[in-house]
């Protein structure tokens, strides 16, 4: 009996039989049952599928017929061809629409006899396994290619970055910009490229450095608000222009893509590259990136260059600074090795054959060496000039002590005017001394012995008080004379200080008809331990000068107070003042007051100077003040000492 079913025919039914027909129908094999001439018995659903049959078509017919219709084989197919025998491997196999496959084949005779035996082909599609694990090969490969891409890409970016960077490091500050321009140019593929730096102070930006293009064919100036400049300063990231549908013509060359790529620090615009393409060659998004990223660094280091301009500035700002003053300047570090020496004092090197390497001189390293942070001044002949030296330490703004100042001050000039004014002095006062006793000697006689016509006696009065006057002025050249050489001697000796202010008052009342002479204070002052003859001379001074300086007359008020272990003596004139711009001169030798009031007030400056001397001889202080409504108030504070 022969049962057909579903695209199975076998002889008899059996559970076999079942079990193969379930088999044919499930499996995803092609499974095809063949008679000993090839023809087709039964065929599994899947097989009749791959090869884009029915199952029905294929009953019957001669199996290798079918499978290698178009590449028809000889008959001696090992696998289904009339004697083939047991084969085990790749098969081409065509399909219905005349489209081939490979297929993994296994051929079994189901018995041992070949002559009537059926064989059993069973055969599977490996082509689209194939497909199916090249098609994830290929992902997989493309994915690989594009990590292996990508990491080439950043490995390049990086060496780029580094490439930049170390570049930037190396340039010389002045080459800069140039090399800037130049890298980006080459890192981008761009044509052309200008930088337009700001300057701190300036609205401006202005062109630092140009690649491909000669400055002149482009604006040397460019407001930081325009366009597309504006646009990346704001936006702070590389802004594009295309212009591939109508090139703009610059400077000689047709531009299609430009790029403008801000420069800036926090908050500081620093300046703008623009990069220029004149291929059709649009910077991409990833490109824009990798430049704002190398921009950052440009940045840095243009920022950088600010710091240091500036430093340079004020390091060449103090250098002209030094190098312009009279003083010779040296700076050694703390082993006394040059850090620094002003013009002056390579002048004074050579002139004086002075060793830069011994900075210091023997007495003034004794004191270093005694108090090495301590201060040094001392004056210094050499040949016939003279020095002022001066050393001080320098410390840096965290106190630590980094090395010393040398200053030299000719006052060669200085010390021979004083010579010669010390010269003068002495030989003046010598020689107006004698001739000037005698004449007050002899006015004295006369005065005594003379006739006692009033106006004759005021003659001679007045050769007497001129000839004190003159005398007094060469005493007072002889004491400067004296005090110059090292000093006063001071005499001291207890007395009453309110008889010496009496006496003085007295004396000078008598020089003068317009001026009354007031000693306010003779109780408050006290018994003082002091150079009796010094005091008055200080106080004398501080008369005379009250008078001198109040020609119109009026009241001269002294008084005196004791205070803490000194006692306060003031003169106070209501003359004409010194006027506020002349108040640091007068304690100096030889210096007057120069106004109109003064012209024809006679003096030769050296009172009030002497009067400094004697009481800082006697530790201490002098000074004076505006008197209330006018005039002023001279005072001098001396320690009582008892
Ligand atoms: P001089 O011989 O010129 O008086 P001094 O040393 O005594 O020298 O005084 C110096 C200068 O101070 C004077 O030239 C004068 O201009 C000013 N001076 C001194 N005392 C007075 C005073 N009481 N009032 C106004 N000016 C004075």
């Amino acid at each position: 009996m022969t049962v057909h079913r579903h695209g199975v025919e076998s002889e008899a039914p059996s559970t076999t039989a079942a079990a193969f027909e379930l088999l044919l129908r499930v499996s995803n094999d092609g499974i095809c049952l063949l008679d000993a001439t090839g023809l087709c018995r039964g065929v599994s659903s899947a097989g009749a599928r791959v090869l884009g049959y029915h199952p029905r078509e294929l009953i019957g017919r001669s199996f290798h017929a079918v499978v290698h219709a178009s590449s028809p084989r000889p008959d001696g197919c090992p696998l289904c061809g009339p004697a083939a025998g047991e084969f085990e491997g790749r098969a081409l196999l065509t399909r219905k629409d005349g489209t081939t496959f490979n297929a993994a084949c296994t051929a079994r005779h189901l018995t041992g006899d070949r002559t009537v035996d059926e064989r059993l082909v069973v055969f599977t599609e490996v082509d689209t396994e194939d497909r199916a694990h090249s098609a994830t090969r290929h992902d997989t490969e493309a994915r690989l290619r594009r990590t292996v891409a990508e990491l080439a890409a950043e490995k390049q970016r990086s060496e780029a970055i580094h490439v930049f960077a170390r570049q930037l490091f190396v340039t010389p500050l002045g080459d800069l910009d140039r090399t800037l321009v130049d890298q980006f140019c080459v890192l981008t593929d761009s044509r052309l490229g200008l930088l337009y730096k700001k300057d701190e102070h300036d609205a401006e930006l202005g062109l630092a450095a140009s690649h491909g293009l000669f400055p002149s064919g482009v604006a040397n100036r460019i407001r930081p608000n325009q366009g597309s400049f504006g646009a990346a300063l704001s936006a702070r990231h590389p802004v594009v222009e295309d212009y591939s549908d109508g090139p703009l013509e610059l400077a000689g060359r047709s531009i299609r893509h430009i790029m403008y790529v801000p420069l800036s620090e926090g908050e500081d615009d620093l300046g703008v590259l623009i990069l220029a393409r004149t291929m059709a060659r649009p910077y991409l998004p990833e490109e824009q990136e990798s430049v704002a990223h190398l921009a950052g660094l440009a940045s840095v280091a243009l920022a950088n260059t600010r710091v240091v301009g500036r430093l340079e500035r004020l390091s060449q700002l103090t250098r002209a600074a030094l190098d312009g003053i009279v003083e010779a300047i040296r700076i050694v570090d703390p082993d006394g090795r040059e850090l620094f020496a002003n013009t002056s004092m390579r002048f004074l090197d050579q002139e004086l054959g002075l060793d830069p390497s011994a900075p210091f001189d023997a007495p003034e390293l004794r004191e270093i060496e005694a108090d090495p942070e301590g201060r040094t001044r001392m004056e210094w002949e050499l040949e016939d000039r003279s020095f002022e030296r001066y050393t001080a330490p320098i410390h840096d703004s965290l106190g630590t002590f980094i090395g010393r100042v040398i200053v030299l001050r000719e006052v060669t000039a200085e010390r021979r005017a004083e010579r010669l004014q010390a010269d003068l002095v002495s030989f003046a006062s010598h020689e107006l001394r004698t001739p000037l006793t005698s004449i007050l000697g002899f006015a004295k006689i006369l005065l005594e012995e003379g006739d006692a016509d009033p106006e004759w006696s005021s003659h001679v009065e007045t050769i007497r008080g001129e000839a004190v006057r003159l005398l007094g002025m060469v005493e007072d050249l002889l004491d400067f004379q004296l005090g110059g050489a090292g000093g006063f001697v001071l005499s001291r000796t207890r007395f009453e200080l309110a008889d010496l202010i009496e006496e003085q008052v007295s004396k000078a009342a008598q020089v003068s008809r317009i001026h009354e002479l007031v000693f306010d204070s003779p109780h408050a002052a006290p018994m003082i331990e002091a150079d009796r003859n010094r005091i008055a001379q200080v106080l004398s001074n501080l008369l005379s000068n009250a008078i001198k300086y109040s020609p119109r007359g009026g009241v001269i008020r002294v008084r005196a107070r004791a205070k803490e272990g000194s006692v306060y003596v003031s003169v106070a004139d209501p003359g004409i003042g010194i006027p506020a711009d002349q108040r640091d001169k007068v304690f100096q030798k030889f210096s007057r007051v120069e106004t109109a009031e003064t012209a024809d007030i006679r003096g030769i400056g050296l009172g009030l100077a002497l009067c400094r001397e004697i009481v800082e001889a006697h530790e201490g202080s002098i000074g004076y003040a505006d008197a209330h409504g006018g005039g002023t108030v001279f005072w001098f504070e001396l320690p009582i000492r008892q």
